[in-house]
């Protein structure tokens, strides 16, 4: 392939973005550009990662913002098909599970320009889950997909992947890993506790829900009166607290950048999170954590025995952090790969 065109809409693609993008810039001759959808646009979302993480300036930014997700798929998936059709010898690269995704991942399709998936196979069996719907239909159309993990790389296996369904599978590892040696820790600038759990939530299951939510919140501020609770407050999740009138205990902050994130879960005691990357993280910085999730993304953390996973009910959060103590913690399996997800992507990418 000549061209690589990357589409990225939110931050954890930016991260991962940040990693491949060095990579082939320094070690491949393939062309690249970067499309934005728009989907994440504040700049503490979305800037922020650009300028800190080094990323080029998107060739082309569609700045969508659709109130319904099939509203925002539709009108990304048509801007990128009238991109794709002038472009040749280019393929499109996708990554995750996002509405961002799943419209790039049909563009790609309908103008016939070959897709490549990072981070495909995770499954949770829960359709209920806008991410699950994306990645299945990512995985199904992608040309090549990309998988973090062996029990991705099992579960697309166990569908036809490979075989009745014709597509390369490779197990490149997580760029999540690359980007998390790489990077280096940046300075917060508020002054914190010796002592903390970090938490981020911003999934739809736990934010829809005014209960859901209302738990979660009681839950952290009943263990901020022990140990103190840091949150960076996602937007989404922000303008759900206001508007159900919800009271917060602990120390919110703004989103922060990738290194100061870094930072927080290196000091932090433990994590609790509902973010996929959030809680690769943790296990990466040798943190146990709960994971606030019906069906977590990354099983293989908590049969690693170093995490937990909790429905968003106040008890049943504050049973299993106590629970944490008692984790066996085996941190030191390679789950995730060994921190060169760009290298084997950028060698597979010279290959095909
Ligand atoms: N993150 C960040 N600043 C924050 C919160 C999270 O840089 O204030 C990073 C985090 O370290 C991880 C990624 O954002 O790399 C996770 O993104 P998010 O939780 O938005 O999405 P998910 O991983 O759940 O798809």
């Amino acid at each position: 392939m000549r061209k690589i065109i990357h589409i990225v809409g939110n931050r954890p693609q930016l991260i991962k973005l940040a990693v491949l993008h060095q990579y082939l810039s320094l070690h491949s001759d393939v062309q690249q550009s970067i499309i934005h959808t728009g989907q994440h646009y504040s700049y503490s979302m979305n800037e922020l990662f650009f300028e800190e993480l080094s990323i080029p300036t998107p060739d082309i930014n569609f700045n969508i913002q659709h109130s319904s997700p099939n509203g925002f798929i539709g009108l990304a998936a048509d801007a990128l098909q009238q991109f794709f059709v002038k472009e040749q010898n280019a393929a499109a690269f996708v990554y995750g599970d996002t509405n961002s995704t799943l419209a790039a991942a049909l563009a790609a399709t309908r103008t016939h320009t070959p897709l490549l998936h990072f981070e495909a196979g995770v499954r949770t069996g829960d359709n209920s889950m806008p991410e699950e719907i994306n990645r299945l239909l990512t995985d199904r159309l992608a040309n090549i997909n990309f998988c973090c993990t062996q029990n991705n790389l099992n579960n697309l296996l166990a569908e036809g992947y490979g075989s009745s369904i014709p597509c390369k599978t490779i197990l490149s590892g997580d760029l999540m890993l690359d980007a998390f040696l790489k990077i280096a820790p940046g300075k917060i600038s508020t002054q914190l506790p010796d002592e903390f759990i970090l938490c981020t939530i911003h999934r739809a299951a736990n934010l829809s829900d005014k209960n859901n939510l209302a738990h979660i919140i009681d839950a952290l501020n009943q263990l901020h009166q022990q140990t103190a609770v840091v949150m960076p407050i996602h937007p989404h999740t922000q303008k759900k607290i206001e508007s159900y009138g919800l009271a917060i205990e602990f120390i919110a902050l703004p989103p922060v950048g990738y290194p100061q994130m870094k930072s927080l879960l290196q000091r932090a005691v433990f994590v609790i999170t509902d973010s996929g990357g959030t809680s690769r993280e943790a296990y990466f910085s040798n943190k146990p954590s709960l994971i606030i999730m019906n069906k977590p993304f990354w099983p293989e953390i908590i049969e690693a025995g170093c995490a937990l996973q909790s429905i968003a009910h106040k008890n049943e959060i504050l049973k299993n952090v106590q629970l944490l103590n008692n984790l066996p913690l085996h941190f030191n399996s390679a789950i995730f790969g060994n921190g060169n997800a760009a290298a084997s992507i950028g060698a597979n990418i010279r290959v095909s």
